[in-house]
This record gives structure tokens, sequence and C-alpha cells, in this order.
């Protein structure tokens, strides 16, 4: 049973995310738009990574998919070594509340519950106990730890999304997903926000994956992953923002590394 390097076996044991042959494609016939074509792709526990590519390569679809909130319409998304494609639409939302968290760039709180109550809402949608020690204790950490009772439209952007992502930490998932996280958002507040995101997998071992075009939100990252078409177009570890920026620059210039990519993206990650 030792004859596994200790390299691999630590690599098998925290695979957090694994999509097999992602495909999705919206509409039908002539209108038919292949908006993903074939993504595979193995996440390590622990690890932060940025998808970044054009308008329309197919990130969000990607993230939808990756997250339970849509449904591919052939391949599998394992979390935690668990196929969640497939299943009933109840048992995939019961599994995508234990399992996963989702920030979306325009924050998505509700504006009739206080930062508190918007914390805790995965909790009580999972029927899980609303623990408020708990609650204080995330909120305290984003730095809203005196805004419990605050509702949303009392707080800045930086503020909203700060609650989001507490919210999308209190059930303590394996996997956050963030959607232009910053997009909307000043430079300082992107800042705390990508802090926060980073301290999540640093500090709580959660895996991060975050779409941005923004390649200083990107450098925040441990590895970038590139799509181009719906398809994966490279990846890039320890990101610089120079280096992001210089490929994406060079996107779509040749399908070279498009092809030796895709199945064995990221390494090591
Ligand atoms: P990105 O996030 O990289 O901009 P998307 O995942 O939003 O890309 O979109 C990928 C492709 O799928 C695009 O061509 C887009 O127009 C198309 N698309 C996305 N969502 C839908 C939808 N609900 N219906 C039809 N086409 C869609
Ligand atoms: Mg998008």
């Amino acid at each position: 049973m030792f004859r596994r390097t200790t390299q691999e076996h630590t690599r098998r044991a925290a695979e957090a995310l694994r999509l097999v042959s992602l495909r999705k494609v919206y509409g039908a016939a002539d209108s038919a738009v292949t908006a993903l074509d074939g993504v595979t792709l193995s996440l390590g526990a622990g690890t932060f990574t940025a998808v970044m590519g054009p308008s329309g390569s197919g990130k969000s679809t990607l993230l939808q998919c990756a997250a339970g909130l849509d449904r591919p319409d052939a391949g599998q998304v394992m979390v935690d070594g668990e196929e969640m494609t497939g299943g009933t639409e109840a048992e995939l939302t019961k599994f995508r509340r234990q399992r996963i968290g989702f920030v979306f760039q325009q924050y998505n709180l509700l504006p009739t519950l206080t930062v508190a109550q918007n914390t805790t809402l995965p909790l009580k949608l999972a029927g899980r106990r609303i623990d408020r020690d708990r609650a204080r204790d995330i909120l305290t950490q984003v730095g809203l730890g005196d805004r419990l009772g605050h509702r949303p439209d009392q707080l800045s952007g930086g503020q909203r999304q700060r609650v989001a992502i507490a919210r999308a930490l209190v059930t303590e998932p394996s996997v956050v997903f963030a959607d232009e996280p910053t997009g909307a958002l000043d430079t300082r507040s992107a800042r705390d926000v990508l802090r926060l995101l980073q301290a999540a997998v640093r500090i709580h071992g959660r895996t991060v994956v975050m779409v941005t075009h923004d390649p200083v939100a990107a450098s925040y990252a441990d590895t970038v992953v590139f799509l181009a078409d719906g398809r994966l177009a490279g990846h890039l570890n320890a990101p610089t923002v120079d280096a992001v920026a210089e490929r994406l620059a060079h996107l779509g210039d040749s399908d070279n590394d498009r092809g030796s990519d895709r199945g064995d993206v990221p390494a090591g990650v």
C-alpha cells in the first residue's frame, strides 16, 4: 500500500473538484451555441484558481455547471470524489447546499434581511441549526462584526460583497465559486475581497474558483486557467499580473497549447 509516492497519494486524497468532459449547449439546431466543449479539470483541496478568457468563452457557464446551479448536457462534476451530476433536482440542491458556496458579481443579498440573516440563510435553507455565534465570528472575520443588524442598502458595495463571502463560507463548503466578485468594486474594496478569498483558502483550506477579467485579481490565485470558445486554452501557475496580461493578450493566437493542456490542467493542482 506504500507503493504510491507520497506526492501522488496526497494529490489523490486532496482532490476537491474534478470536471470531466463538461459540455453545455444552449439553444437548438440553427441557433445552438456550444458554451462548453469538453472541459476536463482537476483542482486540489485548498487551492485558489482564477478562470479567465474572452467574453462569451464560457466562464460563467463553467462555474454554473461546476457549482450545480445549472446542469451540463454531458460530462461529470465530482466534488470531494462524489458525483454531483446525475441524481434528482432535490438531491442536487441538497448536495450543493452542503458542499458549495457561490459569490456573484452583484452580491445577490436579500434586501429585507439583515446582514446576520443573509449570512445564515444557507444554514436555514439546508435545515441546519442557525449558529448565531458562528455568524458573528464569520462576519467579524470579514470585518463586519459591527454591522449584524444592518440591511444591505445601508452598506457599501465592498461591504455587501463581504457579506456575500460570509454567506458563501458559513456552511463550511468544500468549494467556493465566485463569478467576477470584484467586477463592481473599487480597487480597495476589490483587494479586501480578494484577500478574504485568499484567506479562505490559506487559513480555512477551502477551494476557491474565481472568474475574473482582471489580471490583478487573477494574480491572487495559485493558478490561472484560460478558456477560449468553451475549451481550456492553457494555464499559468504562480501568476504575476504581467504574465497574466501577456497570456490574455495572446489568447487565441495559436491553438498549440490548447490540445496539450486539455485533460492534464493544471499540473499539480
Ligand atoms: P462568459 O462568462 O465567458 O462571458 P458565458 O458562459 O456567459 O461566457 O457564455 C458562453 C456562451 O454561451 C456565449 O456565447 C453566450 O452567449 C452563450 N450563453 C450563455 N448563457 C446562455 C443562455 N442562457 N442562453 C443562450 N446562450 C447562452
Ligand atoms: Mg460571464
